[in-house]
């Protein structure tokens, strides 16, 4: 029997905004536990909220850039719950007026390109953290979080495969990060995921019992999740040893499984109801062409002045437009060097494979663009060569060390005197005089060799241009 999955998504990103959703604490991550807390956002009574607007601005963004319908007149309302994170007691989110309604984004995967439709988009507060492994005896709570100001993005249910989600999940990142909505950072949280999944046989219109899965916070983890619930669905329907019940249930990456989580969270009530403390805020056609005519420069405008302007290849033009942090370096470079092929070029060679060996992400590369830009006009200008380039680039990104100095300092400079290269590559011949037959005998693949000993000899300082025609014109008068 054939089977199909159907599921639906509700992702969490946190938005971008300096300040919290309802009062003025830091919304910054990574700050001391308890830092950003004030009396509003840690529930004390009488407090009264106060809606950022920078929050609604970004709401009206995130439709904008997933093709929603937005709505003119938003509200909120309270979602009553107890949990220890939760100061209030209750949750500031929108029920009945969310700001986005009716969109949708397109992916491309293996199996051909794709609408995927968003249900809606609606702002809400974020909770604040236990804090489980600090005691032993007690959980400690961090509110740094609380308050922070979020969006739920809530599609339908058209994901087929989890190469669908996959592609989803980057294209919505690519969205939101490059119109500066949200860093996107999962392993930070800044952008969750929930699943909603059920399988049916190919060919039903009837939908089978649904689970969520929560808890992922990688791409990895969430095909790897998708693929094992799926598959415990299907074994369900297939034996009839396990009942499929409608629950949620949270992914254990450490075991590769997902398991129900016990407690009551699925069955409660919310009791959701207007929040009295809160206007409704009116959306002006004026403030959304406003938002519009600011909205920056999005990933596929980028690829097309990339490709359009700059004459960039396809592959290199999407690699650099696959994050927010990779694009932004080519940019600001460029503001130093104005020569977009050969910043590209660095970008994807050298800088790429630096950040590979120091185990860092394109999202986590950090460099000092001017500094950068020295090192690709040192090269462009012949002071120093390309091999020297590459690990001044090296400590660059590992020290943040000034390349001028360094190259001066260190003498890399590269050694473009003939007549010092003639003598070091008569050396070389010399002392490789078996090589030298085999060249005359039309093994054109010494020449590598040969052009390594003369590097080693000049520590690599030597101008590869000169020390090819000179070596060339060598060993051809070589007798
Ligand atoms: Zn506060």
């Amino acid at each position: 029997m054939e089977y199909e999955i159907v599921m639906g998504l509700e992702v969490h990103v946190e938005l971008a905004t300096k300040s919290k959703l309802f009062c003025a604490c830091a919304a910054k991550f990574g700050a001391e536990a308890n830092e950003n807390v004030c009396p509003a956002c840690a529930g004390m009574p009488g407090m009264l909220p106060v809606i950022n607007k920078r929050a609604v601005e970004l709401g009206i963004v995130a439709g904008l850039v997933t093709n929603c319908e937005i709505t003119r007149t938003i509200s909120f309302d309270k979602k009553n719950y107890f949990y220890p994170d939760l100061p209030t007691g209750y949750q500031i989110t929108q029920l009945y007026a969310p700001i986005c309604r009716n969109g949708f984004v397109d992916i491309e995967t293996e199996a051909g390109n794709k609408r995927i439709r968003i249900k809606q988009i609606h702002i809400e507060e974020d909770a604040g953290k236990l804090v489980h492994d600090y005691r032993p005896d007690s959980s400690l709570v961090d509110f740094n979080r609380a308050s922070v100001p979020l969006i739920e993005i809530v599609s339908e249910p058209d994901f087929r495969s989890s190469d669908e989600v996959v592609a989803y999940l980057e294209k919505l990142r690519s969205l939101l990060t490059f119109a500066d909505v949200s860093d996107c950072k999962m392993q930070e949280g800044s952008m969750r995921c929930d699943v909603n999944i059920s399988v049916r046989k190919v060919g039903s219109d009837i939908l089978g019992t649904r689970t969520e899965i929560k808890n992922m916070n990688s791409l990895k983890a969430i095909a790897r999740a998708i693929e094992f619930e799926s598959q415990r669905h299907i074994s369900a329907l297939e034996t009839g040893c396990e009942e499929l019940v409608q629950e949620t249930r949270r992914w254990d990456d450490n075991k590769g499984e997902t398991y129900s989580m016990r407690d009551k969270e699925d069955a409660t009530d919310y009791r959701y109801f207007p929040n009295p403390e809160i206007l409704p805020v009116h959306i002006s056609d004026e403030w959304i062409s406003e938002i519009k005519d600011s909205l920056p420069e999005l990933a596929h405008e980028k690829y097309d002045r990339l490709t359009g302007c700059y004459g960039l290849s396809d592959y290199d033009s999407k690699l650099i437009t696959s994050g927010k942090n990779i694009s932004d370096i080519f940019d600001r470079t460029l503001e130093f060097v104005d020569n977009p092929k050969e910043v590209a070029n660095w970008i994807i060679g050298d800088l790429a494979s630096i950040a590979r060996e120091e185990n860092k992400s394109y999202d986590e590369i950090e460099i000092d663009c001017e500094k950068f830009g020295k090192i690709i006009k040192m090269v462009e200008n012949k002071v120093i060569n390309r091999t020297i380039g590459k690990k001044v680039l090296q400590l660059l990104f590992r020290d943040n060390i000034d390349p001028e100095s360094y190259v001066r300092e260190n003498k890399l400079g590269m050694i473009t005197d003939a007549g010092y290269l003639e003598n070091v590559i008569k050396e070389v011949l010399a002392e490789n005089e078996k090589s030298v037959l085999e060249y005359k005998a039309g093994n054109q693949k010494v020449i590598s060799f040969f052009v390594g000993r003369i590097m080693r000899k000049t520590q690599g300082k030597a101008d590869p241009g000169s020390v090819n025609s000179i070596l060339r014109r060598e060993l051809n008068d070589w007798n």
